[in-house]
């Protein structure tokens, strides 16, 4: 295998002593704390198209999403609320993290064959690939809702039924919950 010899650059006095640099990075570092102040001095008085730090101050501030992000899953509803679901399982069959959790039943609607008794995602198991979305033949699942900031106490507080699926206005309550904590 052939060999190739870099040459380093000698080192000039300066150089070999570190501290022109160290003090050259201190000043890049203070120039932006002191400019970020100053912007958000502004701000604060009343320049609000002034912006200090990138930073988000999250959770308070959200960083503007795509419409086309892929968030939590929700399931749509017909007019009379009930879900546009018919439990054909394709998202369940398709799903590569097996996540997916659909039991079905008939049905009162003579016009429809099924729809589901439960519908579980465990999101703890989630890649949000989006194919479940793409599969679906009744635009009955979206992951449209915006919502990303998922969490839980326990696995269990992952999984996400059909109540919460079908109105996820209610993610909050999930969140804060705790099951090991009384209510
Ligand atoms: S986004 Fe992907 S991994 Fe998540 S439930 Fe849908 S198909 Fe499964
Ligand atoms: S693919 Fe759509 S209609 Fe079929 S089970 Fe899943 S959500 Fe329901």
């Amino acid at each position: 295998m052939a060999t190739i010899n870099v040459k380093r650059k000698k080192l000039n006095f300066l150089e070999r002593i570190y501290l022109p640099e160290v003090f050259r990075g201190m000043a890049i570092t203070s120039w932006h704390f002191f400019k970020n102040i100053a912007f958000h001095l502004l701000r604060a008085i009343g320049f609000k198209h002034l912006r200090g730090a990138v930073t988000y101050q999250y959770p308070e501030e959200q960083r503007p999403m795509s419409k086309r992000t892929r968030t939590r899953h929700r399931l749509t509803q017909r007019e009379d609320g009930s879900p546009r679901c018919v439990a054909c399982m394709m998202c369940e069959t398709v799903c590569p993290a097996r996540c997916i959790y659909i039991v079905a039943k008939e049905n009162p609607d003579p016009n429809i064959e099924k729809m589901p008794a439960s519908f579980d995602i465990d999101l703890g198991k989630c890649v949000y690939c989006g194919f479940c979305v793409e599969a679906c033949p009744e635009d009955a699942i979206r992951m449209d809702t915006q919502i990303v900031d998922i969490a839980a106490y326990s696995r269990e507080g992952m999984y996400y039924t059909m109540d919460e699926l079908l109105h996820p206005e209610k993610h909050g309550d999930k969140i804060l919950s705790d099951p090991k904590k009384p209510k």
